[in-house]
């Protein structure tokens, strides 16, 4: 067990976020909570435990084993699979009562051989490709499905939903494009008199910058966990980072000038300088490309990174600050938010998502 490396995962923050999320849209627009991935690196059971409190229609994940895990919680809360299923996870979805997105026309047709078979009904949601590429039924295809669902009345059609590809830009092309091919789909919905309970479509980014997409469900991810997924001046609404990752310096040392550190050496100091050593690296999802870019927070100061990130060590220059082995410095997010995910990620050549990913794998959590 590591004691000198730990992510505190502030829930009250993500119920600041939560709030401060439901403020943007209309009351009676329910909340689906994306927590994949271990609610993006924060915490399964925590993270769901605490939204499933402040009052949202279910949950967004992507694997049959987190939706195992929430029922087994006890968690009784409706939970969709927002990227569909494979085949041998029908027994369970049945019966753990999951919502499945249906993707294509073969998931359609498994499912409903599956319902026949078993005997069993199923709600489930279509999502539709309007313009991503990615996972969803075309909207050519969305006749064809609706052939398959009336000639299956054990499946029930319970939402239509798609995913944008480029949410935080509302006026690209792109994005236009695809609200009107999702508009459109439900016009053709309406015009066969089928009339699902939910439409969505809002990610965080369309959440916040874009009220034509909310329809009657949304889905943040990101924001919930307090990074922005635009530029904030954009956002009406401030957000509180969840995570911050947090280490004990390990020891520090004094470098002559011309001295390297690390491998390589990537890094030379240009003067005398103190060099405090933290025992995190790329084992525990801090990236390599942070590499002489990142930065910490200690003793009220930003530190930069200097040299390699190894597997199991980063170094900070200190010079000219009171450092000394046991200090705490903050590696991710913070109080203030010392060191935002944002900034960071744009640093690694990667985004927020990455870094919560990455860091919460496996990583110590103190919930606070
Ligand atoms: N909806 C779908 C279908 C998703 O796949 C995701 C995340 O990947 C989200 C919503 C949440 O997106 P964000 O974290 O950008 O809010």
């Amino acid at each position: 067990m590591r004691w000198s490396f730990w992510l505190e995962i502030n829930l009250s923050a993500l119920r600041s976020n939560l709030k401060r999320l439901k403020s943007l849209v209309k009351p009676e627009v329910g909340f689906l909570p994306v927590i994949k991935s271990e609610a993006y690196g924060h915490g399964l059971l925590p993270v769901a435990r605490t939204l499933a409190s402040e009052g949202i229609y279910g949950f967004g994940l992507s694997d049959l084993d987190e939706a195992l895990r929430l029922r087994e919680a006890g968690l009784a809360l409706p939970i969709i699979l927002l990227s569909g299923f494979e085949a041998p996870w029908l027994p369970e979805i049945a019966r753990l009562k999951i919502i499945p997105a249906v993707v294509d026309l073969h998931q359609l047709n498994l499912l409903a051989s599956f319902s026949r078979k078993t005997n069993k009904t199923f709600s489930l949601h279509l999502k539709l490709d309007t313009g991503m590429g990615r996972l969803g039924l075309s909207p050519e295809e969305l006749e064809k499905a609706i052939e398959i669902l009336q000639e299956n009345p054990q499946l029930r059609l319970e939402g239509l939903m798609s995913h944008l590809a480029c949410a935080e830009e509302p006026e690209k092309e792109i994005t236009r494009a695809q609200k009107k091919t999702f508009a459109e789909c439900i016009k053709k919905l309406k015009i066969l008199g089928i009339k699902p309970r939910f439409f969505h479509l809002a990610n965080s980014a369309a959440l916040i910058l874009d009220k034509s997409t909310h329809y009657n469900l949304v889905r943040p991810g990101l924001a919930l966990y307090g990074a922005y997924p635009c530029e904030p001046q954009a956002t009406p609404i401030k957000l509180q980072p969840v995570m911050t990752a947090k280490a004990q310096v390990l020891s520090v040392k004094k470098l002559k000038a011309g001295q390297g550190t690390g491998y390589g050496p990537i890094f030379t100091a240009p003067q005398e300088m103190r060099v405090a050593f933290v025992p995190v690296g790329y084992a525990d999802g801090y990236l390599r490309s942070l590499s002489n870019r990142g930065f910490a927070w200690i003793k009220e100061k930003r530190v930069p990174l200097v040299g390699a990130v190894s597997m199991r060590v980063i170094a900070f220059d200190v010079t000219g600050l009171n450092v000394s082995p046991g200090d705490e410095m903050i590696l991710l997010g913070g109080p203030q938010k010392e060191v935002p995910a944002e900034e960071l990620a744009s640093r690694a050549g990667t985004i927020p998502y990455e870094l919560f990913c990455l860091l919460g794998r496996g990583s110590f959590r103190i919930y606070l």
